[in-house]
């Protein structure tokens, strides 16, 4: 019994023990039929482990994507960078680098090379090189004295074209063959023609016009900025430079080197009401209100201004006072004028800075006022006397914009290249320096420039093929009443919409209605002489 009861124990024990095995087994099973959420719940728990070292393996490897991508960025950013600086270098720098007369590839240029024509744009040759036959070079200027600022010379340094086109006169784009076969046969290519603005007929007028009188002429295409004339004089033959170079540079006096009408500073005297206008118009938006009685003289504390000859000019509104070119007038506008805004819109008109040209060496005109100066300064100031200083450049670039809409056209003088088949090589086209003044003004402008040709000091420009404006002006330079600068500043349009912008100053003379407007008058008759 008691076995059978230890059997029967341990037989229970045993079913007991695999019941519990059995049943665990049943219960799972059965959790996992019943319940399939548990087994998803399981694989979901495995898999959110699985997705986070994934996630972290992504991340890594995103990380190293970033960091490849700035790598590559930077590189390609870098790389943007220096094939844009070539492209600009070789457009725009590289011919100021070669043309560095420092450079020796200019030299070696010049040893193969022999040295391209300077044109005027209508075909005239103004520079060119003649070649004997022993193969002796002379470097010939058919015009003599006529463009020597101009054209300039190219030996003891360089100046005028024959500096700024260095580089142009001595490469060769020459046929290539003709090319390949100068250089078999050891002989020198053919320089590139350098064809100027420059129409001879205006520069003769121009030069003429000057007669023996020092002085300069520069006018310009209002619409383009193309140079059509520069004269300076007194002037030089650039093909005697060698002979006479010693005579020259001592020769201080009369700076016979000097190109007065970019480098030459004068003072503007009655042309400078052109900008003390535009100031007292900037200013004052009632300006057509202006009234003032002239009688003559106008007395600032013990300093007396008078107006040319101590004409009494009566009453004036604006248009009269400009136009009868008006000292006492325009007295009292200056010194209605806040000083400091008059100075910072004579710097807007470009005193004070380098001119937007491409010409090289170009004067900064000056002017300079404070609020402290006397009266009597500011006074001599708003007619053009004072310290201000202009360049005939500068006054030809104001009536330019005032005749182009108050656009202004960055004055240039070479207009294209060709080789010596008269192929087009390189052209420079016209820059746009921006509104120098509004559009607005600029018209207000040359109702009374036209003004002081209809009924003014300018009534000798009068003509029937084309409508002059402008503005006279007599600058007093000495102690010497009757040497004045003779100056005038404007231009002049025909009814097919054809303008040119002048600026004239004759040195020494007397007013500029008896030689400064007559000389302009030549220049005009000439430009619009068909
Ligand atoms: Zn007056």
């Amino acid at each position: 019994m008691t076995r059978q009861n230890d059997n029967y124990k341990s037989v229970d024990v045993m079913d007991l023990n695999d019941r519990r095995d059995l049943d665990a087994k049943k219960r799972r099973q059965s959790t996992r039929t019943r319940n399939p959420r548990n087994n998803n719940m399981n694989r979901n728990r495995r898999n959110v482990n699985d997705f986070y070292d994934e996630g972290l393996k992504a991340k890594r490897g995103r990380n190293l994507n970033k960091e490849f991508a700035i790598i590559t960025y930077s590189f390609l950013i870098l790389f943007i960078c220096l094939t844009g600086y070539l492209i600009y270098f070789v457009q725009f720098e590289s011919e100021d680098f070669i043309n560095n007369s420092y450079n020796p590839r200019i030299a070696h240029l010049a040893e193969t090379t022999i040295r391209g024509d300077i044109i005027s744009s209508d075909g005239e040759v103004l520079a060119t090189t003649q070649v004997d036959d022993a193969g002796n070079e002379t470097r010939v200027y058919p015009f003599g004295n006529m463009y020597a600022h101009l054209v300039g010379y190219s030996i003891n340094g360089m100046s005028g074209i024959e500096e700024e086109a260095n580089y142009n006169l001595l490469r060769s784009n020459s046929f290539f063959l003709t090319k390949l076969f100068n250089e078999t046969a050891g002989k020198k290519n053919h320089g590139d023609t350098v064809v100027t603005t420059v129409d001879s007929k205006i520069q003769s007028a121009a030069y003429n016009a000057l007669g023996s009188n020092d002085g300069a002429v520069i006018a310009i295409e209002p619409a383009t900025g193309k140079v059509l004339a520069m004269v300076s004089k007194p002037d030089y033959d650039p093909g005697s430079i060698a002979a006479n170079w010693d005579r020259y540079i001592s020769d201080d006096d009369s700076s016979v080197l000097l190109n007065r009408a970019t480098q030459g500073l004068y003072a503007p005297g009655s042309t400078f009401k052109m900008v003390t206008l535009m100031s007292y118009m900037n200013q004052n938006s009632h300006y057509d209100n202006f009234e003032f009685d002239c009688n003559g003289a106008y007395n600032i504390g013990d300093y007396s201004m008078h107006c040319y000859n101590g004409k009494a000019h009566g009453h004036e509104n604006l248009m009269d006072a400009f136009g009868n070119s008006c000292n006492c007038a325009f007295s009292d506008i200056g010194l209605g004028l806040n000083v400091n805004d008059y100075g910072v819109f004579c710097n807007k008109l470009l005193f004070n800075q380098t001119l937007p040209t491409k010409l090289s060496n170009t004067a900064k005109s000056r002017f300079s006022l404070s609020a402290d100066d006397a009266d009597s300064t500011i006074a001599q100031t708003a007619i053009g006397q004072g310290q201000t200083m202009v360049s005939p450049l500068h006054m030809a670039m104001l009536a330019s914009a005032i005749a182009n809409d108050g656009l202004l056209m960055e004055p240039y003088v070479i207009d294209h290249t060709q080789n010596d088949q008269n192929k087009p090589v390189k052209n420079f086209k016209p820059s746009t320096y921006g509104q120098l003044i509004d559009s607005q003004m600029a018209s207000k402008m040359r109702e009374y420039m036209r003004y002081v040709v209809t009924d003014g000091t300018g009534s000798a420009l009068n003509s029937d093929t084309y409508a002059a404006y402008g503005k006279t002006g007599t600058a007093d330079f000495s102690s010497n009443v009757n040497e004045n600068h003779s100056w005038f500043v404007g231009f002049a349009e025909d009814w097919t919409g054809r303008k040119i912008a002048v600026a004239v100053i004759m040195e020494g003379v007397s007013s500029g209605n008896s030689y400064a407007v007559p000389a302009t008058k030549q220049i005009f008759d000439a430009y619009f002489t068909y």
